[in-house]
């Protein structure tokens, strides 16, 4: 066998093991998926046909992997990142701040952009009016007008003047006349200026150059406002310029593999399938994005859109002089209400003294009017003393009077009784001596009733003496004499004694006496002076009344504890009150020819000789003159 043959025989082998190598080599190499997330603005068809081939350029680059596009909205795109569902982020410039700053992404190169033949990593955004505006020369012009812009979100087709026209000192939102966002294609502002129906516009740098350089708008009708000069950068344009977009990697993606990545991104050729097909020129070292960062935050919007929402700093900067005012003015209400506070604490204090004062006052008052009475109460109680002392005066005086007539009278009475004690003893010899001249005679029987006569003319001529003497001697002495006798007795002599006036009355005397032998030891005269008194009275008063049976009644009755009670009743009219009232008063009579001594003699007795007198009503209703004595 020849070498040609050889050679011929292993032509299939070696087909069969570099087809078994293929094979192996893709098992062995079994490449790793890694998505792109790209932000499809002009649709999901346009984004792959656009960017696929730079992913197609990375997978044959990095041979493990393979890459793939997913082309993504704004939100899509943030919920992915924040899911970690991406590799690598391509996306524009203002959505890569936010998502740097809020998931973390970095860039590994900025794009190239290929424009009008020429390429640029920055870009910027033209304000501009049409030329023959009278008005409108500067940005700060642009208060009172009407603006047109792409959307409040758009970087490049609002963002970007946004910030510069509040550098310049007009608000787009509150300065304006009107302002109005009409979307893609930004063709339709430029239009809208030029054709008058605005005053102002916004568009991203180049846009007019390209409208231009295809016929569509002549520049010379165009006025751009505030133009600046930047380097290498022949577009019209007001603002400062900004990095194009940037390739991204995710947090999670590996910082060796994210390398790998830039370094072929930085090696693609500008005319590149990959290149070509994005419109770009290739990339770039990544810029500095901070001037985004540095926007945003001035525009307090996506990620520092927290600094829109108040916070005291912005409230305090927004609203310094309202709030200084409304501070102002709370302390003024505050102070006035502290005034009035402490108005109406004085004003409440005043009335509490007031309140005091009148309390006290109505308390005095009322201790006035209570003291008062009391002392109303008390003058009352010592003019009614006084008046009853008065009366009492009155009264002692007219004792006084009684006494002292009494005492006259005791006076008359001695002398009286010192006249009449001579013709009673002339009596007295008057009658023993006819006495024993009728014994001498010796008549016998026809002188007996004369001798009879002259015995008792003897007797009471005694009984006169002894009684005048007794009175003489109680009047002037108030001395009486003491002896043993019995009551009965005593009471029989002076019924006895008045026997002729019972008589002449026709009056029955019932003595009723417990007891047969009473004795006591007293001044019988007087004692029997004072039953005479009881007893003439009763006569007097039931012989002055029309009775068939005239009754004077004595009832002596002892009542064991010392003392024995003699009551003398009658069976007269008896005694009204008025009468009653003054019974024992000296000189008291209702008689025409009464001395009113008799009563009042009789309790200076009884009362003498330690016992009671007193007048009363009987069981039986008859009017009861009672007095009371010790038993020896
Ligand atoms: P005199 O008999 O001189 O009037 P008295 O002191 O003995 O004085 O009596 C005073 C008065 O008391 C009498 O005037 C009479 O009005 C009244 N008097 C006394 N005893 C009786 C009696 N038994 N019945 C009615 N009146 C009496």
């Amino acid at each position: 066998m020849n070498r040609e043959t050889k050679w011929r025989r292993l032509i299939p082998l070696l087909g069969l093991a570099s087809l078994l190598l293929g094979l192996c080599s893709d098992t062995v190499l079994a490449r790793t998926e890694l998505t792109i997330g790209v932000l499809a603005f002009r649709g999901e068809q346009d984004a792959i046909e656009r960017w696929s081939a730079t992913a197609d350029y990375l997978t044959s680059s990095l041979v493990e992997y393979r890459f793939t596009i997913v082309p993504l909205s704004l939100e899509g795109m943030r919920s992915q990142v924040e899911q970690d569902m991406l590799d690598f982020v391509l996306t524009n410039t203002g959505n890569y701040v936010v998502l740097e700053d809020a998931y973390g992404i970095s860039r590994l190169a900025t794009l190239k952009v290929r424009h009008l033949g020429q390429e640029f990593t920055q870009f910027g955004a033209v304000i501009f009016t049409r030329r023959d505006h009278p008005e409108l020369n500067r940005i700060a012009d642009m208060t009172g007008h009407t603006m047109m812009a792409v959307s409040k979100s758009a970087f490049g087709g609002f963002q970007m003047a946004w910030h510069e026209m509040i550098e310049n000192g007009v608000d787009p939102f509150t300065d304006l006349e009107r302002l109005r966002f009409i979307g893609f294609p930004q063709d339709d502002i430029v239009h809208s200026v030029i054709e008058r129906r605005i005053d102002a516009g916004t568009v991203r740098s180049g846009t007019l150059e390209r409208m231009a350089a295809e016929g569509l708008i002549d520049l010379g009708a165009i006025k751009v406002l505030d133009a600046r000069e930047s380097d290498n950068f022949p577009f019209l344009h007001s603002t400062r310029l900004y990095p194009e977009w940037p390739f991204a990697k995710a947090r999670k993606t590996p910082e060796k593999l994210a390398q790998r990545v830039a370094i072929a991104l930085l090696q693609l050729e500008p005319d590149s399938a990959a290149t070509v097909s994005a419109f770009a020129a290739g990339w770039t070292i990544p810029l500095d994005y901070s001037p985004v960062h540095e926007l945003f935050r001035q525009l307090e919007i996506a990620p520092y859109a927290y600094l829109g929402k108040p916070s005291l700093i912005s409230v305090w900067r927004e609203y310094k002089g309202w709030i200084i005012f409304s501070l102002a003015m709370m302390l003024l209400l505050i102070l006035m209400l502290v005034l009035i506070g402490r108005a109406n604490r004085r004003i409440s204090q005043s009335e509490l003294e007031f309140r005091d004062e009148a309390n006290q006052r109505r308390q005095a008052q009322e201790l006035l009017a209570k003291h008062k009475d009391e002392l109303e109460a008390r003058v009352a109680e010592r003019t009614a003393e006084l008046a009853e002392i008065n009366r009492q005066a009155q009264e002692n005086q007219a004792q006084l009077a009684h006494i002292s007539r009494f005492n006259t009278m005791g006076e008359m009475a001695t002398g009286i009784a010192h006249e009449l004690n001579q013709p009673l003893t002339a009596i007295l010899n008057y009658s023993s001596g006819s006495l024993r001249l009728l014994q001498k005679r010796g008549n016998g029987d026809a002188d007996a009733e004369l001798h009879e006569a002259i015995v008792n003319i003897g007797n009471d001529a005694r009984r006169a003496a002894g009684i005048i003497k007794g009175l003489r001697e109680f009047i002037k002495r108030g001395e009486h004499k003491l002896e043993h006798f019995n009551l009965r007795g005593c009471i029989y002599s002076a019924v006895e004694l008045l026997h002729p006036r019972l008589v002449q009355y026709g009056i029955d005397v019932r003595l009723n006496c417990d007891n047969d032998v009473i004795d006591i030891v007293a001044d019988r005269v007087q004692i029997e002076q004072v039953v005479v008194n009881l007893l003439v009275n009763a006569a007097d008063a039931v012989g002055a009344v029309d009775r068939p049976v005239k009754e004077i009644g004595i009832d002596v009755v002892s009542n064991g504890s010392g003392a024995v009670a003699v009551a003398v009743s009658d069976n007269g009219e008896g005694l009204p009150a008025e009468v009653i009232e003054h019974l024992f008063d000296p000189f008291f009579t209702t008689k025409s020819e009464g001395m009113g001594m008799g009563l009042s003699i009789s309790r200076s007795i009884v009362e003498a000789h330690g016992g009671t007198i007193e007048y009363l009503v009987d069981e039986a209703q008859r009017p009861t003159f009672r007095f009371t004595l010790p038993i020896a």
